[in-house]
Parts: structure tokens; sequence; C-alpha cells
């Protein structure tokens, strides 16, 4: 369940903010989780429900976007947007990839020399963009 230890890490993140900010209540927590992190979504919105209550953050606007994935082949170098190999995958690829990433290597190649050996750059993880602090 590495949802519920995500949603701990950004609310005591958030929590953190604030208190170093003398904040006295956090108004929304702007969440951003890269393209190939693999989280359930409907168990991470609850753990941040869950984790968030009688915390500063309880009340908090939870937004959540996602960061689009940047690859590199260790082969040639070149660097590219996920976004491109996706254009060229089948909707069942796309999902493979989505809910285990470790799947890329099967069907993504590098655009330039068609290796099969890249690193992902961008794309995983989850953090906090920004938080948004209220005083009173
Ligand atoms: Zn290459």
């Amino acid at each position: 369940m590495h949802e519920w230890s995500l949603a701990e890490g950004v609310i005591s993140t958030a929590i953190s903010v604030a208190r170093d900010n003398e904040a006295d209540n956090i108004r929304s927590i702007n969440i951003k989780i890269g393209e190939l992190q693999q989280v359930e979504m409907d168990i991470f919105n609850l753990a941040l429900e869950e984790t968030a209550k009688g915390t500063m953050a309880e009340d908090s606007e939870m937004n959540i976007s996602f960061d689009a994935a940047v690859l590199k082949c260790r082969s040639c170098g070149k660097e590219w947007d996920f976004e491109k190999s996706k254009q060229d995958l089948s909707e069942d690829e796309k999902e493979s990839i989505h809910f285990l990433p470790d799947f890329a290597h099967t069907y993504i190649r590098c655009p330039d020399c068609k290796s099969p050996d890249f690193r992902i750059l961008k794309g995983r993880g989850v953090w906090i963009d920004s938080v948004e602090l209220e005083s009173r």
C-alpha cells in the first residue's frame, strides 16, 4: 500500500512548510505525480483525506496534476518525451505501461537509434508543487 506512505509524505511535508512559514492553515496543496509513477488514485485520494484528518491540512483543497515523462537513450544520449512514444502505442500497451512502468522497455525504442536501452529522466515520483497557506 505505498499510496498511504506517499500520502503521508505529502501531508507531513505540507505541514512542515506551513510551520516554517508560521501559517495557521493550509488552503491548498498542489501535488504532482510523474506520468509513469504507479499510483492507485482512489486509494491515494482516500489516504490523503484520512492522513490530513485532525491536522492543518484537514480542509485543504488537494489539486493533483500529472507531470509528463521524459526518457533518455543510454546508447546515443537522445532525450525525448514519453508522449511522443505513446502515439505509436496501442491502447492496451499504454495501459500496461501506466500500471507497470517497467513494461515501457518492452514497447518503447529510442526514436533515433531504436535502442530499447533508455532510462526515465522524469516521470516518476510524487511531490508537492506548491502549497497555499493562510494566516489568521
Ligand atoms: Zn538512441
